[in-house]
C-alpha cells in the first residue's frame, strides 16, 4: 500500500527535551534505588536507549518481544510473547518502557505478565499515548505526550518495518484508510 509522511507531530528537539524532563523525573522518584528497564521490541527500542541515558541512577536493561495474533495493529488483545525477559525479575523495581499506548490491551497483557514474576514494583513509562482510543484499564506513571487518534510513525515506530530511525514524530498517509496493515511487529 503506498505510504508517505505526513505532518510532524512532535519535533526531535520536542522530543529530546521531554525524555530529559521524564528521566529526571524517574531519577528523583526512584532516588538510592537500582531499576530495571524493560522496553517492549521494537517500537521501544528508540526511546529506551534515550531514555536510559537520561536517568541518573544504576540501570538494568531487559527486553521482551510480544505481538498481537492477527495481520492487524489493531489488538486483539491476546498477546504472544515472542522474547521473554533474559532474567528473572523477582524483587526488583521494573520499569516498563513503551513507544505507544492506544487501545491498552497489549500493555494490560504485559502488565499481568510481569506482576505474575514477583517484582517488588511495576510501573510504566510510554513515549506516546492515544488517551481516546484505550479500551483496557491500564495506569500509565510518566507520559510522553498525548496524541490524537492518528497512526504515527518515527522514533521506533514503524509503518512495515520502516521509518523507525526517524528523530521525530510524524503522522503517516496511507492511500486507503487501512493504516493498519502491514504494520508488523510491535
Ligand atoms: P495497543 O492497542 O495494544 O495499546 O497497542 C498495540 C501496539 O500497536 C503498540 O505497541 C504499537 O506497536 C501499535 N500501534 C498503535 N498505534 C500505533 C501508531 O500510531 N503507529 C504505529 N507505528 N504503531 C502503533
Amino acid at each position: 500500500m503506498e505510504a508517505a509522511l505526513g505532518a510532524t507531530l512532535i519535533d526531535a528537539e520536542a522530543i529530546q527535551r521531554r525524555v530529559r524532563e521524564l528521566g529526571a523525573a524517574i531519577s528523583r522518584d526512584y532516588r538510592g534505588r537500582e531499576l530495571l528497564l524493560v522496553g517492549v521490541l521494537k517500537g521501544a527500542a528508540v526511546f529506551l536507549v534515550d531514555l536510559a541515558r537520561a536517568i541518573e541512577l544504576p540501570v538494568t536493561l531487559d527486553f521482551l518481544a510480544v505481538s498481537s495474533y492477527g495481520a492487524s495493529t489493531k489488538t486483539s488483545g491476546i498477546v504472544r510473547i515472542l522474547k521473554d525477559l533474559d532474567a528473572s525479575i523477582e524483587g526488583r523495581d521494573v520499569l516498563v518502557v513503551e513507544d505507544i499506548v492506544d487501545s491498552g490491551l497489549t500493555l494490560r497483557y504485559i502488565l499481568d505478565y510481569l506482576h505474575a514474576r514477583g517484582p517488588a514494583s511495576v510501573r510504566v513509562c510510554t513515549l506516546l499515548d492515544k488517551q481516546a482510543t484505550r479500551r483496557a484499564e491500564v495506569v500509565i506513571d510518566y507520559t510522553g505526550f498525548v496524541i490524537p487518534n492518528c497512526f504515527v510513525v518515527g522514533y521506533g515506530l514503524d509503518y512495515a518495518e520502516l521509518y523507525r530511525n526517524l528523530p521525530f514524530v510524524a503522522e503517516l498517509r496511507l492511500a486507503s484508510n487501512e493504516a493498519s496493515e502491514g504494520a508488523g511487529a510491535l
